[in-house]
């Protein structure tokens, strides 16, 4: 049987490679690192996260990602099971050490038998000899591909920026005034409810340090000016231009935490750190991305009670990101229409976040493999959180109100807004439940039967029977 090439070897391409070699279909996987870089990998592994260790909620049951990773782990997904071996502790979310992680996912893939990996650049499209290929190459794909897949589609490849967060070394992080704990003393997967260190704020000094974010100098980046940031991504100091109290409800937000030195005093604003290696030497300011020059940074985020003496292993950054306008270049399995055979997958196709590029990676490595086995690729359901994620990708987006006729296609990470809603008559009440039945309880209810259809769709989609079911 030919190959089917994949380019890439990141968290996209990694699984499409994986899922492509498990039904039987030999693969060439194109890696360019270490011949040559990107401006934020710095390893030479397949799948390195090359920013948070986080592959968020793991709750299946109300939450989109974590429905996400229960379907990739059932459709036998690589970098979820090399996830689930190396997690670290992080309240609810599934949180890896990215080294452990990344040095699984390679050994397995080095050691597939039906896999061979090329580290080399591939610099143009795909020759017309690779029938079946699959574009992989994510947000920082290298400029003589992006300039051949923008010159193929019209110019339609968008490139924009956003930003990354700083990693503090723990022990430069004063436990007096800090104190360990998950928001709510949630407790997730190898988790103690005591997960993230928490830096409290009084009044005036979270006012003193919004001010200071406000002030503080950016890098300038002229050329991108006016280029949209992903809402989930935003700059602290975009945040903080905002309004004075938009950290307080958003990453800085002190609910569901109490200050284990002072009890009595509730903070105003609270900055998390979380884990960031197994080692626990590593901690990230969570929802810290910033532009703020790296001078700033240090001098600013020292003004945070407890990071006063604080040493950074890497400062927050500005990024690239690549991505096509799937909606109308590719069809509804991946396919760049009128090139058959060639495929997109990951973030490149305008989905946002690890576990999303590596969904995506995972039907185009299953479609792929199907056409080459001569069978129609099977698309799974709207329902599933596979479908929903793909069919934002392919079509299923708003049509822009401003622009009649012209559809707008934004990167986005799963969530429940891209579900067809609940059937009609559909009953959320849970069984013997008498009495008013609203707000909140309502709410989660819905996200409940919402995901548990999808994982009776997605088990009937991947052909696992009612006795699978039962054996879980
Ligand atoms: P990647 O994982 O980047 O893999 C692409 C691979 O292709 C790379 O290994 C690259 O070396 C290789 N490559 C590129 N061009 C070529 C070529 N021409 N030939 C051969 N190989 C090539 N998502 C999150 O969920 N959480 C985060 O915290 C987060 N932070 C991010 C921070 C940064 C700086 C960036 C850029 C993105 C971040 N993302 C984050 C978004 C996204 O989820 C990740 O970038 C994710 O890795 C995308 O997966 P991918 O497989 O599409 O691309």
């Amino acid at each position: 049987t030919k190959p089917i090439h994949v380019i890439g070897g990141g968290l996209a391409g990694s699984e499409a490679a994986w899922q492509a070699a498990q039904a039987g279909v030999p693969v060439v996987l194109h890696e360019m690192r270490p011949v040559r870089g990107t401006d934020a990998h710095k390893t030479d592994s397949l799948a390195e996260l090359v920013c948070s260790n986080s592959f968020r909620s793991d709750d299946a049951e109300t939450n989109a990602v974590g429905l996400l990773h229960a379907e990739m782990r059932l459709a036998g997904s690589l970098i979820m099971s090399s996830g689930d071996a190396h997690q670290v502790p992080a309240g609810g979310a599934l949180a890896v050490d990215r080294d452990g992680f990344a040095a699984a996912v390679t050994a397995r893939i080095e050691a597939h038998p039906l896999i061979t990996i090329a580290r080399e650049e591939v610099s143009g499209l795909p020759p017309t000899d690779w029938d079946q290929a699959i574009i992989a190459t994510g947000p920082l794909t290298a400029p003589s591909l992006a300039q051949a897949i923008a010159e193929r589609t019209g110019a339609d490849a968008l490139a924009f920026f956003d930003a990354i967060a700083p990693i503090v070394h723990f022990e430069t992080i004063d436990m007096d005034t800090c104190w360990f704990q998950s928001r709510y003393d949630k407790v997730g997967p190898g988790g103690t409810g005591k997960d993230y260190i928490n830096c409290p704020m009084d009044k005036p000094q979270y006012e003193a340090f919004v001010q200071a974010l406000l002030d503080g100098q950016k890098t300038e980046f002229k050329q991108w000016e006016g280029t949209p940031y992903f809402d989930g991504c935003l700059p602290i100091e975009v945040m903080a231009e905002r309004g004075v109290e938009t950290l307080r409800h958003g990453p800085m937000k002190p609910m569901g935490l109490t200050n284990a030195h002072n009890p009595s005093v509730k903070a105003y604003a609270v900055v998390q750190l979380r884990q960031d290696n197994a080692l626990g030497t590593l901690y990230n300011m969570v929802g810290f991305q910033t532009k703020l020059k790296h001078g700033e940074q240090v001098r600013i985020f020292r003004m945070i009670p407890g990071l006063e003496n604080a040493e950074f292993a890497r400062l927050g950054g500005l990024h690239r990101n690549t991505y096509i306008n799937s909606p109308t270049l590719l069809d509804t399995s991946l396919q760049l229409k009128g090139r058959e055979g060639l495929r997109f997958a990951g973030q490149i196709t305008g989905c946002e976040g690890y576990v999303e590029s590596a969904a995506i990676g995972l039907l185009a490595g299953r479609f792929a493999a199907a056409e080459r086995l001569g069978k129609q690729p099977s698309l799974p359901p709207v329902t599933t959180a596979f479908g929903a994620l793909l069919n934002h990708i392919t079509g299923g987006h708003i049509v822009s109100d401003d622009e009649p006729g012209k559809r707008s296609f934004q990167p986005m990470n799963v969530n429940f807004g891209l579900f067809p809603p609940l059937e009609p008559g559909t009953n959320l009440r849970p069984e013997g439940f008498e009495g008013r039945f609203r707000g909140k309880d309502k709410s989660v209810a819905r996200k409940k039967a919402m995901t548990g259809r999808a994982l009776a769709h997605c088990r009937e989609w991947l052909g696992l029977g009612a006795a699978a079911e039962a054996a879980e």
